[in-house]
């Protein structure tokens, strides 16, 4: 099977209601698609997301990286796919973004070629998933009400975004627990937002307050994986990492530290489905457990990440994958199905995706 025709094209999707974390605010959700055709009548879906003040990947540059790949990929014979894979790294190093959406689409054209759901490609099987949901930072009385809504909804797992001040943080999380009860499950992330001390005391009167908590996510900023070690010795809830870890290369950095207890693993910031299951693998190796999150992605690349957490449930623990939900259209047809809170795997070859609505194409002479 030779790849014949890669299209690249992107589409708006507005947000239910706005994004916030410590770090962005955004209202809608903008995906970048790419289409990947074989001489024998197959399209692979891929798709990424623009998000500079995380990747530091501008859609432009991710337009950029997926035109060339256009160029260098087509007429490539799928039969060395490892091969495909190491020479789109090789093309670009610099764009983990394009690589990733690139990789998504030529994982689904095999697995499809396969005649295999992507997650059995992958080598496991369809297992049932469950997600959490984020709660956007700010107010307390508005997120206390998301977190109510969202239980109402059927979610049991909160992911509470934090990180603006620790002192408002505490009263964040109180009203939060006061208003749910234990019933909940709480994970905290504070998107780099904290100073070492400030995350121990934060993690000391979480602690005198008798709030039950999962973990706490990325308390401090990605470099500081010496604070980050320090937190953790403090801590009696494990330490997740999430911006600390882009890369295998990372992965490895943060475990010699001892900085983390648990990795978040998602497409976008390591740059696809091959360093995703490499890093998987080491956690698995080294009995860490992953979280699989997604940025603000669509359908097709979360689904993508739905099927790798799948290939991997004893290491990949706990989902994360709730951008779909935060979405107030649905463009995709066919593929991952993101209910509440249960994330549903097609049985049918690769990501089972039909069609994709309102992409507006980009022009191939580019
Ligand atoms: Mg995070």
């Amino acid at each position: 099977m030779k790849i014949d025709r890669i299209r690249v094209g992107e589409s708006v999707i507005p947000l239910k209601r706005p994004f916030v974390t410590a770090l962005r605010r955004v209202e809608n959700l903008e995906s970048i698609v790419v289409c990947v055709g074989s001489d024998t009548g197959l399209t692979g879906y891929g798709e990424t997301a623009p998000t500079e003040a995380i990747t530091g990947e501008s859609r432009e540059h991710i337009l950029e990286g997926l035109v060339l790949l256009r160029q260098e990929l087509a007429g490539k014979e799928m039969a060395d796919f490892d091969g495909l894979i190491e020479q789109i790294k090789t093309l670009l190093p610099d764009h983990p973004n394009a690589r990733s959406a690139m990789e998504i689409a030529l994982y689904d054209l095999a697995a499809q070629d396969a005649g295999v759901p992507l997650v059995e490609y992958l080598g496991g099987e369809i297992v049932p998933l469950e997600t959490g949901i984020t709660i956007s930072l700010g107010e307390t009385d508005a997120m206390v009400e998301q977190a109510r809504q969202a239980v109402a909804d059927g979610f049991s797992s909160l992911k509470i975004k934090l990180g603006a001040d620790p002192d408002e943080d505490i009263e964040r999380v109180t009203a939060i627990h006061e208003a749910l009860g234990d019933r909940v499950h709480l994970k905290l992330d504070a998107n780099q937002g904290w100073r070492a001390d400030e995350a121990i005391g934060f993690l000391q009167e979480l602690g005198r307050r008798g709030i039950p908590t999962e973990l706490i996510e990325q308390p401090l900023p990605r470099d500081d994986l010496a604070g980050l070690a320090e937190v953790r010795r403090h801590s009696a809830i494990p330490i997740l990492v999430d911006e600390s870890v882009f890369t295998l290369e990372d992965a490895v950095r943060v475990l010699e530290a001892e900085a983390a207890d648990r990795i978040n693993i998602k497409l976008d910031k390591c740059g696809g489905i091959s360093e995703a299951l490499a890093i998987a693998d080491l956690c698995t190796e080294r009995g860490v457990k992953c979280m699989m999150g997604c940025m603000l992605e669509g359908a097709v690349s979360v689904g993508a990440a739905a099927h790798v957490a799948a290939a991997r449930p004893e290491t990949i623990t706990m989902i994360d994958l709730d951008a779909p939900l935060l979405c107030a259209e649905k463009p995709v047809e066919g593929g991952v199905v993101f209910g509440v809170p249960d994330i549903v795997i097609p049985r049918r070859a690769g990501l089972g995706i039909e069609r994709i609505e309102g992409i507006h194409w980009i022009k191939e002479s580019n």
